[in-house]
């Protein structure tokens, strides 16, 4: 927390970069930092303060995350629609040590807030990564009650602070599926307050999403560490030791799309009496995609600790079969034809050979992006389709560049 090494602390009103920057109200926070709402006296323009952690470690991650962002766009500026854009960046000499600060364009709610509207009972786990996509807010904070806090006397900026923003066909997908959402809350009679939030949380926005935290994203050909991806968004081959690239990226999307259908998570593996983590995880992950190929399942530095030479798990014997359209139907009770289309979606992302899944690109090819209703969705480039591989696993994207797709 906040002592010396840690967060740095923050009043409305407190001054950064020789007055440039003027915190309004705080946005939010991570292992790393907290993300403050700052004025731009500059710019006249609302910003996201991120104001880093002081111990070395945590000064070494900002510094690879402005590495990182500044190489994403000048790899690729059509990288900018898709990843949040870092303004600027300087230190801070506060009481706990020194600070390092990024300056981003100011974004909206995380998907995982607009998801908890939609969760289902027993939930208290989600710290996950959902909350490291970020909508698009067309909201000004000093016009919003709710997003104001905006200290007396400031200059206030004109106008929407994020301008024109151009959906793709995922956006689009999350978008009727939120207003579907909406509908079944209004549907059960939840409180009206629930409702009332769950409106807010939608109004005002466009549901443009962007990526933030880039504190741990790797280049493809630079991986520091065997080591990646949230728990519940890790590819097989990841936990088996197998070597990994891009195609991690699309696991981990098949999971937060799986995730933000159903309001849950599809893998939630936990230690048990006589297994580990890992072995609960490739037993569920077995459980609702059918058994891994034995050639798969041994050729890991892991295997061996986890699998016989029948390519059987050693420590759990029983396996409960299902499929995913089956859990989507008879679980989260989607309509079948509804289920069917998904699952066909989702199946070949959660391919146990990684070469075998779809690239972002042939994904987004796939109907269930499809819509019909608009024109537009056929336009889409193939540099947005690689982003929505970055998407999937932030804090631990493997970066592409425009030649890997
Ligand atoms: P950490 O590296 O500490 O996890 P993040 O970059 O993930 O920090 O930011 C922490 C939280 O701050 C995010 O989950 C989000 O709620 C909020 N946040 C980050 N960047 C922005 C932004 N540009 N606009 C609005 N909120 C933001
Ligand atoms: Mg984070």
């Amino acid at each position: 927390g906040y002592r010396k090494g840690g967060y740095h602390a923050v009043r409305p009103g407190d001054h950064f970069a020789a007055g440039r920057y003027v915190a309004q109200r705080k946005l939010g926070w991570g292992n790393f930092s907290t993300v403050w709402l700052a004025f731009d006296v500059q710019s006249q323009k609302f910003v996201a303060l991120k104001i880093q952690k002081s111990a070395p470690e945590f000064a070494q991650a900002a510094l690879h995350e402005i590495e990182f962002l500044s190489e994403i766009t000048t790899r690729n500026p059509s990288n900018c629609k898709c990843t949040i854009q870092l303004i600027d960046h300087f230190k801070h000499t506060g009481p706990n040590g020194q600070h390092i600060c990024l300056v981003f364009e100011f974004l909206g709610d995380s998907l995982l807030k607009l998801v908890q509207y939609n969760r289902y009972k027993g939930i208290g786990f989600r710290h996950l990564k959902l909350e490291n996509i970020l909508l698009v807010s067309t909201i000004d904070p000093s016009k919003d009650p709710i997003r104001s806090g905006l200290q007396p006397n400031l200059e206030r900026p004109e106008g929407n602070p994020n301008g024109e923003v151009v959906l793709n066909p995922i956006e689009k997908k999350l978008k009727m599926r939120a207003r579907r959402v909406l509908a079944k809350l209004a549907e059960k009679r939840k409180s009206a307050a629930e409702y009332a939030r769950a409106e807010r949380s939608l109004d005002g926005i466009d549901m443009a999403c962007k990526i933030v935290d880039f504190g741990n994203a790797c280049w493809a050909d630079n991986q520091f560490t065997d080591f990646i991806q949230t728990r519940q968004y890790r590819a097989p081959e990841v936990i088996l030791g197998s070597g990994y690239s891009f195609p991690v990226d699309m696991w981990s999307f098949a999971c937060i799309a799986f995730e933000l259908a159903t309001g849950e998570m599809l893998f939630t593996p936990k230690e048990g009496q006589g297994y580990s983590e890992d072995e609960d995880h490739l037993a569920l992950m077995m459980e609702v995609l059918g058994k891994i190929p034995k050639k798969i399942a041994t050729n890991g530095t892991k295997s061996k600790e986890y699998f016989d030479r029948h390519g059987d798990l050693k420590r759990i014997r029983r396996l409960k079969f299902s499929s995913v359209e089956r859990v989507l139907v008879d679980k989260y009770k989607i309509p079948e034809s509804d289920a069917q289309e998904f699952a066909d979606f989702l199946c070949p992302l959660f391919d146990f050979a990684p070469e075998k899944r779809p690239t972002a690109a042939q994904c987004l090819q796939h109907k269930w992006l499809q819509c019909n209703d608009d024109k537009t969705c056929g336009t889409l480039n193939i540099t947005d389709a690689k982003n929505v591989g970055v998407a999937c696993s932030t804090g631990n994207a493997v970066g592409s560049d425009s030649k890997s797709i």
